[in-house]
């Protein structure tokens, strides 16, 4: 048994996390602010006598006792990491050094959830892991996504200053039940509106493409990535390489829903990345990884989720439109 930290551990992706390395029979330690978390995330292992919770801001130096630590504190949709940018790059990049820093005094194993973000509006398609990226270091993205870079080199500068072992995820968009109603991503936005037959809000003409990867397929990936022998030399991309564009998937998520939405044409947010796709070669030979669930499939469980939540909470979200900054 192993006792494993997960930073972030109260979100979408590490409550899922939480609960799959409880299921393999680990101590698990969650560490978060509940800034964008919350405690109903967990509230179903809150009671497991190997869970434990720390409500904590990773900006500030944590000392516990752990053989492992997966970092993902971090908002992730633009509207929570946007809301407050100067507290989104103290997240990344002092929350990496403290992170880090933790793990070199327990000389333990660290994961790092960086982002396909870090490849910004990418030139280079399907993404592979040794493309440089085309980030605007002055955009609204800019906290989130230099933020991320910066606590890609710390993770790189900690394996080769101290002998750290580390690992880089680069994650692609994830979706899945426990996604926040209101976090404004896609995928929660277009489930919410569709099942009340509210207008799709779809940005800009709606031909930028997204991967779509299941929550499960993505940490069934995580914990390869951590598990793996020997040292990890460099990020690996994890996600889903079913490339579509977001009206494809407003029109696949009105017509599972069978729902009278219609689309409703809105500007495009500043640096949308215009398309987006894993190159997932690395992590098939590394990790002998792939994604298992299909989108339809992923989004009828998702779907399900929401049905459910809407249904013991009736009352319309106050918006779920992402600020446009110019
Ligand atoms: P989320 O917003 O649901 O979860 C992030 C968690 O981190 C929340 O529980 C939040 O309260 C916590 N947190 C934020 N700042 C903190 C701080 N300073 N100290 C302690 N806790 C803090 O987002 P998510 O989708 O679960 O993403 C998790 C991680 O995966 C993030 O690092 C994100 O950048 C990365 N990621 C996610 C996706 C995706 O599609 N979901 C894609 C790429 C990368
Ligand atoms: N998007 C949209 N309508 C929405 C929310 C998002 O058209 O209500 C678009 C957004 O402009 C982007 C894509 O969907 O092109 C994915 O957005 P999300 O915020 O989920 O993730 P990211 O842009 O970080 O990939």
């Amino acid at each position: 048994m192993k006792r494993v930290m997960v930073s972030g551990g109260a979100g979408f992706l590490g409550s899922h996390l939480c609960r799959k390395l409880l299921a393999q029979g680990n101590e698990v330690v969650c560490v978060d602010n509940y800034f964008t978390g919350n405690r109903g995330n967990i509230a179903d292992i809150l009671s497991d006598k190997n869970f434990d919770v720390h409500r904590h801001d990773i900006t500030f130096p944590l000392y516990v006792e752990v053989d492992e630590i997966y970092n993902l504190a971090c908002p992730a949709s633009p509207i929570h990491y946007q809301h407050d940018p100067v507290q989104t790059t103290k997240t990344s990049v002092m929350g990496a050094i403290n992170m880090l820093g933790l793990a070199k005094r327990l000389r333990c194993r660290i994961l790092q959830a960086s982002t396909s973000e870090v490849y910004g509006d990418p030139e280079v398609h399907p993404q592979r892991e040794d493309y440089r990226g085309l980030v605007n270091i002055n955009g609204p993205r800019a906290c989130y996504d230099e933020g991320k870079r910066c606590a890609e080199t710390l993770f790189y500068d900690y394996q080769r200053q101290h002998g750290l072992g580390i690992r880089v995820a680069r994650i692609f968009n994830t979706y899945g039940p426990r996604m926040h109603p209101k976090d404004g991503r896609v995928v929660s936005n277009f489930i919410v509106q569709a099942l009340r037959n509210e207008p799709i809000t779809l940005y800009g003409d709606g031909s930028q493409t997204r991967s779509f990867c299941y929550v499960d397929d993505l940490v069934d990936g995580l914990i390869r990535l951590m598990n793996v022998d020997g040292d990890v030399i460099g990020p690996v991309n994890l996600g889903n390489p079913h490339e579509i564009s977001v009206r494809e998937l407003a029109e696949t998520i009105i017509e599972l829903i069978g729902s009278r939405s219609a689309l409703d044409f809105r500007p495009l947010p500043a640096d949308d990345p215009r398309q987006r796709c894993p190159d997932i070669g690395r992590a098939s030979e590394l990790l002998h990884w792939k994604p298992r669930v299909e989108l339809r499939e992923g989004l009828s469980r998702t779907i399900a989720y929401f049905d459910e939540l809407l249904a013991k909470a009736p009352a319309p979200p106050q918006s779920l439109e992402l600020k446009v900054v110019a």
